[in-house]
């Protein structure tokens, strides 16, 4: 018979983060006392302790264990670790600039009012030298005017994908439990598949990295979505890596825009972005005179703000 085993040993705050990130999705509902979690992984039960102890438990014990002794050494290693990490950070990557590639990106997540939006392009060598030519690099570093006169140009020569979510469907997702990870997973899955299967010759499927890989498919798992594309390039900072994930974001923030216009119209108010004191006087203002239920419909309950407003 094979060897329960148990091993005990201390991380770093460091580490501490990662574990509780990395076993987000395995936790049980239940945990010892002074502990963060406890959560199932092929066997083993991690415990991870308020006080950095981390208790790993059966047959493969050592294995899951040794994992995030390696990874605790190469943390402590500060050279090595900041050498990954100004490389990985590194805005003009270009190790993917010249594939034919589809892309995504999201916008609204941040912005207590308006929808979530996503969108994927495709960006070939024709249509990358229009995009240069256009300036698309960085939509966070690109005007809402200039947003405004881009996209409807871009909109007309590459192909792409968008989907928006309304803010009751958002509302919806997050009373049965969704986290805005999970619906961005779902939401980038979406319009990727059906892009992708456009009959386009692409070379690389890549996304503006929001949650580490093996979350994001875990979250997919989870809803048992079975459309979906699984070879995924995931950048941090994508758009400026490649101009498909610029193009996305572009797209994404127009059709934003163009939302919060419609609802300023609506409401006979100038709907902000962002999550500020300032959009938190405009929500009152439409509460005292429409009711507090009308936020359900152009704004995301969940955040902060909400509290703050009524
Ligand atoms: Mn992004």
């Amino acid at each position: 018979m094979e060897k329960q085993k148990t091993i005990v040993f201390k991380v770093s705050d460091n580490i501490k983060e990662k574990m509780i990130e990395y076993y987000d999705l395995l936790r049980r509902d239940k945990k010892p006392p002074y502990s963060i979690f406890q959560a199932d992984e092929g066997g083993t039960v991690i415990t991870l302790y308020e006080s950095g102890k981390v208790m790993f438990q059966g047959i493969s014990a050592d294995i899951d264990a040794n994992m995030w002794k390696d990874l605790e050494s190469h943390f402590n290693n500060r050279n090595i670790d900041e050498e990954l990490k100004a490389k990985e950070e590194k805005e003009d990557d270009k190790t993917y600039y010249y594939y034919d590639a589809i892309g995504s990106d999201e916008v609204g997540t941040g912005d207590y009012f308006g929808p979530i939006i996503v969108t994927a392009t495709y960006v070939n060598k024709e249509t990358r030298k229009l995009l240069e030519d256009l300036k698309i690099m960085d939509s966070k570093k690109m005007t809402d005017d200039k947003i405004r006169r881009c996209a409807p140009i871009i909109m007309k020569k590459i192909p792409y994908v968008t989907f928006t979510l309304s803010n009751s469907k958002f509302n919806d997702l997050t009373n049965k439990g969704f986290n805005m990870n999970k619906i961005k997973a779902i939401l980038h899955n979406r319009v990727l598949y059906e892009l992708s299967n456009k009959n386009i010759p692409y070379q690389k499927i890549i996304i503006d990295e929001f949650t580490s890989p093996r979350s994001y498919f875990s979250y997919l798992k989870q809803e048992n979505i079975t459309d979906k594309v699984t070879k995924i390039t995931f950048l941090t900072k994508g758009e400026s890596k490649h101009l498909s994930v610029a193009a996305a974001s572009v797209i994404s923030r127009y059709l934003f825009l163009e939302n919060m216009d419609k609802l300023s119209q609506q409401y006979g108010v100038t709907i902000l972005k962002g999550a500020s004191d300032s959009v938190n006087e405009i929500a009152k203002k439409i509460v005292s005179k429409y009711g507090k239920n009308e936020l359900y419909k152009i704004a995301k309950i969940n955040f902060k703000n909400t509290e703050k407003i009524l």
